[in-house]
């Protein structure tokens, strides 16, 4: 517990949540500002500041909640599919800073686009490439 942690107040329910599920390591509750209704977020209970610092087996029983979860929220809100979201950094757009996995329901037409995409320039693919694998080196 992180006191000055938002997600920690709501999974111990110091402030009010719309809960969907929750188990031992789970809390998954609706984000009270959907991109489309059933936006859930599912975070690990044990604070950890992004993705990269919670350990792997907290991780492991968030995808297994994301597994259950998810089916259901396309169920309830007819939707089509979803995106499972982690944003991680304040430049990705990470404005809470507790690991959680965003479920964002998606409709065939609710026009909404993940992210831009563009091309590389001619030999610009390799140096990048290089330089990820020179960096998993370390
Ligand atoms: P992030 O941008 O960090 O990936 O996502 C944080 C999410 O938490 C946002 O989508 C935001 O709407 C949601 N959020 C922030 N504060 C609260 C809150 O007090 N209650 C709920 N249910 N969601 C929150
Ligand atoms: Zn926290």
């Amino acid at each position: 517990m992180d006191e000055n942690c938002i997600f920690c107040k709501i999974i111990n329910g110091q402030i009010p949540s719309t809960k969907i599920y929750e188990n031992d390591y789970v809390y998954a509750f609706l984000d009270i500002m959907p991109v489309n209704k059933g936006h859930t977020l599912v975070v690990p209970k044990k604070h950890s500041k992004n993705l990269l610092e919670d350990d792997v087996e907290d991780l492991k029983h968030c995808v297994e909640a994301v597994q259950k979860i998810a089916p259901a929220i396309v169920r309830a809100v007819e939707a089509d599919g979803f995106n499972l979201g982690v944003n991680t950094n304040k430049a990705a757009g990470q404005a809470v800073f507790h690991t959680h996995f965003h479920i964002i329901p998606r409709h065939e037409e609710d026009g909404l686009r993940p992210w831009p995409q563009r091309k590389y320039d001619e030999g610009e693919i390799d140096p990048v490439k290089e330089k990820i694998i020179k960096a998993l080196e370390k």
